[in-house]
């Protein structure tokens, strides 16, 4: 395989540096954490889809990078080696390193500026397995268990981030809110 960056290396990524999205794969302790809170938001009605769990650290790696050069972020030959990755980021020229690398964010869908100012990050709770993103929904007002504690009434309110009573029960269950980002939750709240 051509070992220059460019879309080729999405389909590599895609075997060998995939991302997960069932519970199994988290950490132990946040899963067991997380699965509690799943079964009560269940139990109360709630339909919840898990769109990601634990993420792979070259995925990481493979997305951080691009955006960073195909955006004049750095020098084609300032992004680190990664092992397990024969990925060539620097063609020789920058022009044409920016391109191949441009070519590969574009292939993974990453946001690009002005819709996301940040590189994707190298690292995440979710490497860790300490993070979840899902989606909560349901109708009305539903009654949720608190670990150890009262029920709280939770209504339904489509800015998730807004929604401290639903908050207050994912934490009780070490399973925290982060404010800034609607599906993601997570053992420390970042
Ligand atoms: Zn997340």
């Amino acid at each position: 395989m051509d070992a220059r960056s460019g879309a080729h290396w999405v389909t590599w990524a895609d075997t060998h540096a995939r991302n997960s999205r069932r519970i199994e794969d988290l950490e132990a302790s946040f899963r067991r954490n997380g699965e509690a809170f799943l079964a009560v938001l269940k139990e109360a009605g709630a339909q919840v889809g898990v769109s990601a769990t634990r993420r792979s650290p070259k995925r990481a790696y493979l997305f951080h990078w691009p955006w960073k050069i195909a955006h004049g972020k750095c020098h084609p030959a300032d992004a680190a080696p990664m092992a397990g990755i024969g990925i060539r980021w620097d063609h020789g020229d920058v022009a044409k390193s920016r391109a191949g690398a441009a070519e590969l964010a574009r292939a993974f869908g990453l946001a690009m500026p002005p819709r996301s100012i940040h590189a994707p990050a190298l690292t995440s709770n979710h490497i860790a397995g300490k993070a979840v993103d899902m989606s909560i929904r349901w109708s009305g007002t539903m009654e949720l268990a608190r670990k150890g504690g009262a029920p709280v009434a939770v209504s339904w309110s489509p800015n998730v981030n807004a929604n401290l009573p639903l908050h207050e029960v994912g934490a009780s269950y070490g399973v925290l809110k982060l404010r800034s980002d609607a599906p993601h939750w997570s053992f420390n709240g970042r």
